[in-house]
C-alpha cells in the first residue's frame, strides 16, 4: 500500500495544547487506518522549534509511548515557516503524503478525510481554505484578510484565506525541495510547484489552550517577507512614481517660468519647504524599498542553511 501520511506540526512554546493535540490526532489516525484510507505506518511529526518550555521533553514521552509519534528538535527557534519546511524536507522520503497543521488544532482536523480522498482522487496537492473567520476576533479577521489582499496587490499571488494547512504528495515535496530560496514563503512557493491540486473548505476553530504565536508584529513582518521574497512589484511600483515626479517636475519648471517671467517670483518658501520634505520622503522610502532586495540578495548569496536538526526520532 502506496499511501503512508505524516501529519507535520510545528511547535513553539505548545506544552499547553501538546497532550491534548497527540490525543486528537492519533484518534484520527486510527480512523484513518480502520477506514483503510492510510498506512498503517502513518505518523504524526512534531518540529520542536526551539521552544523554551517542556514542548521537546513531552514529544520525547509521546515517541517513548507510542511509536506512532515522531519528533524532530530544530537547534533553535527558526520561525513558523522554517519549522515546516525543516518538518517536510525531513519526513519527505519517509512518506507518500504529508498534511502539515498548527499545533493548537485551529484547523478543522475532520477536514484531513477529504484531503486524503482527494488525495486518492490523484490531486498532489490539496490546499485547506478557511470558509468563514466566525470564531477570530473582529481585529484578527480584519488584520488577518488585509494581509491576503495586500498580498495579492502586491504581486505575491496566494490561496486566499489559505493558511499552512494543506496536504502534500512526495512529488510535489520533491518540486518543493528544488526550490533554493533563503527567504521562503511556503504559502507562495507551493502554487508555483503546480501538479494537479484542489482545495477543502473547513471552519477556524478557536486555540483551545495557550496563545497565539503570530502578534499583529509578526504578522506584519510576515507580510513584508511574503511580498519581497516573491515578487518585484514594490520596486516597479516606485519606478512609476518616479516617472510620475519627474513629469510633475516639469509641469512646476514651467509654472515657475511662467511666473519669473509675470514678475510675480517672492512668494514661495512655504512651497519650497514642502517640495523638499516631499521629495526627501519619497527618496527615504524608495531607498528602504531598494535597500529590502539588496538586504535579500546578500541572504541568498550566503546561502545559509534555512534550518539544522538536531535529532530525528522516527521509527520506520
Ligand atoms: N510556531 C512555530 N515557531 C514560531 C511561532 C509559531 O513553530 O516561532 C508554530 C506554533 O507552535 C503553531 C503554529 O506555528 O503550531 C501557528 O502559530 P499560532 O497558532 O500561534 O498562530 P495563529 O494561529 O495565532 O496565527
Ligand atoms: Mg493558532
Amino acid at each position: 500500500m502506496e499511501n503512508k501520511l505524516y501529519l507535520v506540526i510545528p511547535c513553539y512554546n505548545e506544552e499547553a495544547v501538546l497532550p491534548e493535540t497527540a490525543k486528537r490526532l492519533k484518534e484520527k489516525i486510527t480512523s484513518l487506518i480502520e477506514k483503510g484510507k492510510i498506512d498503517k505506518a502513518s505518523r504524526i511529526v512534531f518540529v520542536n522549534d526551539g521552544s523554551k518550555d517542556k514542548t521537546w521533553e513531552i514529544i520525547c514521552s509521546l515517541h517513548e509511548q507510542d511509536k506512532a509519534f515522531s519528533g524532530i528538535n530544530l537547534s533553535r527557534n527558526r520561525g513558523h515557516q522554517n519549522a515546516l519546511l525543516a518538518g517536510l524536507m525531513t519526513v519527505k522520503d519517509h512518506a507518500d503524503m504529508t498534511i502539515s497543521m498548527d499545533a493548537d488544532l485551529q484547523d478543522d482536523i475532520d477536514a484531513v478525510d477529504e484531503m486524503i480522498d482527494k488525495y486518492l482522487d490523484g490531486k498532489d496537492i490539496v490546499y485547506g481554505v478557511r470558509s468563514s473567520r466566525k470564531k477570530d476576533t473582529f481585529f484578527k479577521k480584519v488584520t488577518a484578510e488585509g494581509f491576503y489582499k495586500l498580498m495579492n496587490t502586491m504581486g505575491a499571488n496566494t490561496v486566499f484565506n489559505h493558511a499552512d494547512y494543506r496536504l502534500m504528495s512526495k512529488r510535489a515535496l520533491e518540486g518543493l525541495a528544488e526550490f533554493g530560496e533563503v527567504n521562503l514563503f511556503l504559502r507562495g512557493v507551493v502554487p508555483m510547484i503546480g501538479y494537479p491540486w484542489d482545495v477543502v473548505y473547513y471552519e477556524r476553530g478557536e486555540r483551545f489552550a495557550g496563545e497565539s504565536k503570530y502578534p499583529l508584529g509578526k504578522m506584519l513582518a510576515f507580510a513584508v517577507e511574503g511580498i519581497t521574497s516573491l515578487s518585484i512589484k514594490p520596486i516597479r511600483m516606485i519606478t512609476g512614481l518616479g516617472f510620475f515626479i519627474f513629469f510633475v517636475s516639469i509641469v512646476m519648471l514651467i509654472y515657475s517660468f511662467v511666473r519669473h517671467f509675470m514678475g510675480e517670483t517672492i512668494v514661495g518658501w512655504t512651497t519650497l519647504m514642502v517640495s523638499v520634505w516631499a521629495i526627501g520622503g519619497l527618496i527615504l522610502l524608495s531607498l528602504g524599498v531598494v535597500g529590502e532586495y539588496i538586504g535579500k540578495i546578500y541572504l541568498e548569496t550566503k546561502a545559509r542553511p534555512r534550518f539544522i536538526i538536531e535529532q530525528f526520532l522516527n521509527e520506520e
